[in-house]
């Protein structure tokens, strides 16, 4: 961490104002090179600038610089932040003569990677950023700034203390049994305390797996054959028209896609091709298509035609979804009904009509009631928020049930002693207190650049 680090912080396109962020010891000494107006290394730390940036006597821009000293920073480093006029020349022209002046290009999350290595924060905050960052919906966003304020971390912190608390009194009694002033661990007591250790770490787990949902939403896909009205329940849905209604059979080929937020929760939408056997080569490779994404999507909207009985096309897509995760439309309600409700008793099912304005009110209804959505709009966000912390908080839930049977077994304590060890580790491993670097790397390259 040597180098001093540099990336455009702003989306690239143009836009009233860029930022372009230094990092490290020389970012001061760098900017004041290419600065007219204070001298940068003077002035007082936490300070806006006003000047102009300068190569060979040539006026590039008019900017205001930020001057943050360590290690009251982002990062804990020097930090400069260059405000430019938006623009991708003027950005990339001043990115450029600050590279030539001694800066190296960021990696992506590099600024936010430093902050985690100089120990201002810590891995669950650093994801927190990221999270931040990518959040669609008022849900994702308050998770995200919750584990930024450090909800995560103490979750997890006052578990490993409890933890580092048992292992220091049984230490204690093993090296020390004849202070009697000091309480003693039986057997009985560890059992007590580890039991109440799993049930409420399993909580934790529990509650966090609606975090696939909230972060990415529901990837959910709309299959039926042709013309029974998936396009027009997507742009219902959708509120656009954005899927080609047509009566021509055949018509939605490609696959559109749309989002929509319900309860808070997104819902990826694809809307596929019709679904029936065909000899028309591109149509076929669309139905192989749609059929594929079945197993992959978390809801999948079967729709049928009400005003007609029930095709071989029809059955076969039933066979193909599961129960489970498959919501089936009736549709065109409007109509006098043909459609064979007894073979779909199975199914949840739902009637709907495109015709009238809230005509596919039970749709929503039904996906909130299946995916339990109101429930989890409810809840006080405080999670494990993804698949790394969730799955490190298993590992160490399988470690207390070790220590649990070991106890059973009367195993000696220092076995037991040595499986509670892991488990503080692996949770020491969700907020980053051991790591490795190939996990760190790992992580974030995921950010983008300039965070
Ligand atoms: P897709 O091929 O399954 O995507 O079907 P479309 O959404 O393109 O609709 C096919 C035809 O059915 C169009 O003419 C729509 O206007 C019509 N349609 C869609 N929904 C309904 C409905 O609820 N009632 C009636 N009567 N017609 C509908």
């Amino acid at each position: 961490m040597e180098d001093t680090i540099v990336a455009i912080s702003t989306s690239m396109g143009v836009g009233a104002i860029s930022i372009i962020r230094m990092s490290g010891k020389n970012s001061i000494e760098i900017a004041n090179k290419l600065f007219k107006g204070k001298n940068l290394e003077d002035v007082d730390s936490h300070t806006i600038n006003y000047g102009y940036i300068i190569n060979n006597n040539k006026i590039i821009d008019e900017v205001l610089i930020s001057v943050m000293k360590s290690p009251k920073t982002y990062t804990k480093e020097d930090i400069v932040e260059i405000n430019c006029h938006g623009g991708i020349s003027t950005t990339n022209k001043i990115l450029e003569l600050l590279i030539s002046n001694g800066a190296r290009l960021a990696t992506p999350g590099e600024f936010t990677k430093r902050a985690f290595l100089n120990g201002r924060i810590d891995l669950t905050k650093s994801e927190a950023v990221m999270d931040l960052i990518e959040s669609k919906t008022e849900s994702a966003r308050e998770i995200a700034i919750n584990s930024l304020q450090g909800k995560t971390f103490n979750m997890i912190e006052n578990f490993r203390n409890k933890i580092k608390d048992l292992l220091s009194r049984i230490e204690v009694n093993i090296d020390y049994p004849e202070y009697y002033d000091i309480e003693v661990v039986t057997i009985d007591k560890i059992k007590e305390e580890i039991s109440i250790m799993k049930e409420e770490l399993n909580k934790i787990i529990e509650e966090s797996k609606n975090i696939k949902l909230i972060k990415n939403g529901i990837d959910t896909l709309i299959i039926g054959r042709p013309n029974v009205g998936k396009s027009s329940i997507l742009n219902k849905l959708l509120g656009e028209e954005k899927a080609i209604v047509t009566d021509i059979e055949g018509t939605t080929r490609d696959i559109v896609e749309g989002e929509i937020i319900l309860n808070n929760i997104k819902l990826n939408i694809i809307d596929t091709a019709g679904i029936r056997d065909t000899k028309d080569k591109i149509e076929k490779i669309g139905v192989e298509k749609s059929l594929s994404l079945i197993d992959k999507a978390d809801l999948i909207i079967v729709v049928l035609n009400g005003a007609e009985q029930l095709t071989d096309d029809d059955k076969n897509i039933l066979r193909k979804v599961n129960k489970k995760n498959t919501i089936v439309v009736i549709n065109k309600n409007d109509l006098e009904q043909k459609i064979e409700k007894e073979y779909l008793k199975e199914f949840n099912i739902v009637e709907t009509t495109t015709t009238k304005e809230n005509g596919i009110d039970k749709l929503k209804d039904k996906i909130i009631e299946l995916f339990n959505l109101e429930q989890i709009e409810a809840k006080d966000y405080n999670y494990l928020s993804n698949a790394r912390q969730i799955g490190l908080a298993k590992k160490a839930l399988e470690k207390l049930e070790e220590v649990e049977n070991g106890l059973k077994e009367n195993l000696p304590i220092d076995m037991i002693e040595i499986d509670l060890k892991s488990c503080f580790d692996l949770l020491g491993e969700i907020i980053g207190k051991t790591y490795s670097d190939e996990i760190i790397d790992n992580l974030f390259e995921k950010f983008c650049v300039g965070k």
